[in-house]
């Protein structure tokens, strides 16, 4: 469920209409809902009832955003990173060191001791070459890293290929029948504290059955663990759950299911668990507001050219993704048309042949569910200067990153001598 409804014909955010905050701040841009990046947390943190104090660890890397994260800490969640960028963003929005995992294949050294001087809460590694990077690195401070190992269980998420992270090929973490040697390992190493066990196979998840087996494979390695005489602390079972997007297909397993699938699953650990949710948390939080800049005709459909482009919202490009696209002032009937951007790529095209609002060149229309994977992967591509984001909350509104000025992209180009 998400604040976005139609209000005398007029598609609003919480109470403030879409075309306020267009006419004001131009478009396109995203508008984030209060509301509903509460609402959800709320749904989540309700889903884990019965669980002992969970780590709720907002993935940064689906909507960065400063107010985003502000609004996530005053609701209580903790922070997984993925760069020592999203660290000091995460810090910034006054999210506690302590409730922050850094996640990632590629912690630099230097992102190491970032963590390690700001006191987070657990790295979690994925391979043994950098298990010993971050030993030198804390050992040289003096300070213990709380680690754990993420695991690459080898199970197929089911999901788009691109967002998939744990079958045994993808990058992500250590191979499975590895871990009870990279745990014996850990130990030897001075300034590693090994306390955990992460696991994390993907995102847009639609099915519980990967992730069920996933977590199974972590209880038997937390067991195997223990016999070793390791004391392992805490489980971090990831992220990933989806969020509908499309009415047409069947919805992914509300949390209320996740919830009930991990208390099931995890009895008996007597550890802390850690949970890394992003798009469930904003997805459905926020939406691409753009103007059709003109419609074009077509040999099958005619084109909706609208003034955001794959730079602004690249998902349908990179993934393939679904994006709901509704007019923000209905007039009842629809047409069925090719969505496209401005940008000069066919790669830029948003819908094909979809069914969607009767629009015409000056309309409003927001792409739905953009509030994850949306403005953090905008771009410049095409000279096109960063697409600014707004919050609203109830009667409210604020803008919470700026358009950035063409000027501020050409000025930090720089000349070499001889030009
Ligand atoms: C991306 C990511 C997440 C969040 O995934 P969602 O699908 O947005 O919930 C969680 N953990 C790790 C390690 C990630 O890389």
């Amino acid at each position: 469920m998400d604040h976005f409804e139609l209000r005398n014909g007029v598609l609003h955010a919480e109470g403030v209409p879409l075309t306020r905050i267009a006419e004001q701040a131009g478009t396109p841009i995203y508008v984030y809902s209060t509301a509903t990046i509460e609402r959800h947390v709320r749904v989540f943190r309700e889903a884990l009832a019965g669980i002992d104090d969970p780590w709720i660890a907002f993935a940064v890397k689906a909507n960065p955003n400063k107010a985003v994260l502000a609004t996530l800490a005053k609701a209580g969640l903790g922070a997984d990173v993925v760069s020592g960028g999203e660290l000091r963003r995460a810090l910034s929005a006054g999210i506690p060191a302590a409730k922050i995992v850094f996640s990632g294949v590629g912690k630099t050294a230097e992102e190491m001791a970032l963590g390690l001087k700001e006191g987070i809460g657990q790295f979690n590694l994925e391979s043994l070459e950098e298990a010993e990077t971050l030993s030198e690195v804390a050992a040289a401070l003096g300070i213990a890293a709380k680690v754990a190992f993420r695991i690459n269980p080898d199970v197929d998420a089911g999901t788009h290929s691109k967002i998939s992270t744990g079958r045994a090929d993808d990058k992500f973490g250590i191979p499975y029948d590895r871990a009870l040697a990279a745990y014996a390992r850990a130990r030897t190493l001075p300034g590693l504290d090994p306390q955990g066990v992460a696991v994390h196979i993907g995102s847009q998840l639609t099915d519980l059955a990967p992730s069920r087996a996933a977590f199974m494979r972590v209880g038997e390695l937390i067991a195997a663990l223990r016999a070793q005489g390791h004391q392992i602390a805490t489980a971090d079972l990831g992220g990933g759950l989806g969020v509908p997007y499309n009415p047409a297909v069947p919805a992914p397993p509300l949390p209320e299911a996740y919830g009930a699938m991990v208390r099931e699953v995890t009895q008996g650990w007597d550890v802390q668990l850690i949970f890394e949710p992003g798009r469930v948390i904003v997805g459905n939080a926020g939406v691409m507001l753009t103007r059709v800049i003109r419609v074009k005709e077509g040999k099958t459909y005619p084109f909706v050219v609208v003034d955001a482009g794959m730079n602004d919202l690249l998902r349908p490009s990179l993934y393939d993704a679904w994006h709901d696209i509704r007019a923000v002032e209905p007039t009842g009937d629809t047409l069925v048309a090719n969505v496209v951007g401005p940008i000069c790529e066919t790669g830029d095209t948003f819908a094909r042949a979809r069914t969607m609002d009767q629009v015409k060149a000056g309309d409003l229309v927001a792409f739905m569910t953009a509030g994850a994977y949306g403005a953090t992967m905008a771009n410049t591509y095409n000279s096109r200067g960063l697409v600014p984001e707004a919050i609203v909350s109830g009667e409210e509104w604020a803008i919470v990153r700026d358009r950035q000025p063409i000027e501020a992209l050409i000025e930090a180009d720089r000349l070499p001598p001889w030009l």
